[in-house]
């Protein structure tokens, strides 16, 4: 990976090159920041800077064959310890190291759930074994194979246990020559304090909203459906990736939210019984739908959390601030009219409500009842009085 081939992160960038020029290069790093804004790229390039014996000011070379074995994350000197789950294929990340180099070439920015979904498994229990550390060891034992430096990246460190971490730890305390430990980690207060204290830490900050809008402009989307998904990513790219593959799901979870607040408004609010019988009737089907056990636990939660998330917008879209407000265009359109509805006299009920509702999904309480008391609660609250 070459640095220019990273979004934005310049500061970054400008300090790791400025280390290797100086000749300051620590032996253990520690690259921090939220998910999905480049931090394995930023140590997948700064491995390949620090090896590529053709390296400018600026960048790698890009083309001499070291880098080449980069490129592919097959150079020997470049080492891997991730999160596995142990299996039949087996129980260090050597085993993993096909899906491993497939998703870091195939999507650049992914986080865990992805990670486990390449594995084929669902559980989140996936840990660095205390094995691990013997393989850390074992390869830090030979020599380098080119001029540089070995260079050994731990992505997601806090998933060692303190066995594993106590022997990272001896390592780190009298590290092999010519070797660097890069560990990315986004939740760098879960590290032993004996580790953190003995690394250097490398703050990866948000990515700028132009730099996202920009990015996602390169992959095809228009410009201003990539300004309004770059606004909602708030800063991390992985974030606005996500969204812009589930602006279809999204769809579908907007028309159910337009379905049960419209239904709900005819019979709480509006006059004409005939009307408001029709409504009610389209509610129950609408629960039952929702309810259906092929629609599944998962997406019934997405669907009450992504209700509370455009409560919330119509929310604040009262408040007549528009900067603050984080939708789709799909969702403005309807909040033009809606948001009038959602106000402090019924904001909390409604919120609460939607909340108690995902609660009661994720603790397997019978989603017909759930969903149709949320309708006939959302009746109730949509009618109530501003305070
Ligand atoms: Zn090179």
């Amino acid at each position: 990976m070459l640095f220019r081939e990273i979004i934005g992160q310049e500061g970054v960038k400008q300090k790791l090159r400025q280390s290797v020029r100086e000749g300051r290069v620590p032996h253990a790093q520690l690259f921090t920041g939220v998910t999905g804004i480049g931090k394995l790229q930023l140590a997948l390039a700064y491995a390949q800077y620090l090896n590529c014996p053709h390296r400018t000011e600026e960048d790698s070379c890009g083309v001499c064959p070291t880098c080449l074995q980069f490129e592919k994350l097959q150079h020997p000197d470049l080492h891997f310890v991730f999160p596995i789950v142990k299996t039949d294929a087996g129980d260090t990340c050597d085993a993993f190291l096909e899906p491993w180099r497939n998703i870091i070439l195939q999507k650049h920015y992914f986080d865990l759930d992805d990670w486990h979904s390449a594995l084929g498994v669902e559980t989140k229990q996936s840990m660095i074994y205390e094995k691990e550390s013997g393989e850390i060891l074992h390869k830090l034992s030979l020599k380098p194979y080119g001029n540089g430096y070995k260079v050994m990246i731990i992505w997601q460190p806090e998933k060692m246990n303190i066995a594993t971490s106590n022997k990272l730890l001896k390592l780190l305390e009298e590290p092999p020559a010519q070797t660097i430990f890069i560990l990315v980690s986004e939740h760098p207060e879960q590290l032993l304090v004996t580790i953190q204290s003995r690394v250097q830490v490398i703050q990866v900050p948000r990515l700028q909203t132009e730099e996202i809008q920009q990015a996602l402009m390169q992959r095809g989307i228009n410009p201003t459906k990539a300004h309004d998904i770059a606004r909602i990513a708030n800063g991390s790219y992985l974030a606005a990736l996500k969204k812009s593959d589930e602006s279809e799901e999204n769809q579908k979870e907007l028309q159910d939210f337009i379905a049960l607040f419209r239904d709900a408004y005819t019979v709480g609010v509006l006059k004409d019984p005939q009307k408001k019988f029709e409504s009610l009737k389209r509610l129950r089907q609408w629960s039952m739908s929702m309810a259906d056990s092929s629609v599944g636990r998962e997406r019934q939660k997405h669907f009450l959390q992504y209700a509370q998330q455009q409560v919330r917008e119509n929310y604040v879209r009262n408040l007549g601030q528009p900067e603050l407000n984080y939708q789709m265009e799909a969702e403005r359109e309807f909040s033009v009219k809606f948001a009038p509805f959602i106000h402090s006299g019924n904001v909390e009920g409604i919120m609460n409500q939607l909340d108690l509702a995902e609660k009661q999904i994720e603790q397997n309480g019978n989603a017909k009842m759930i969903f149709f008391d949320l309708c006939l609660q959302m009746i109730v609250l949509i009618k109530k009085p501003r305070k």
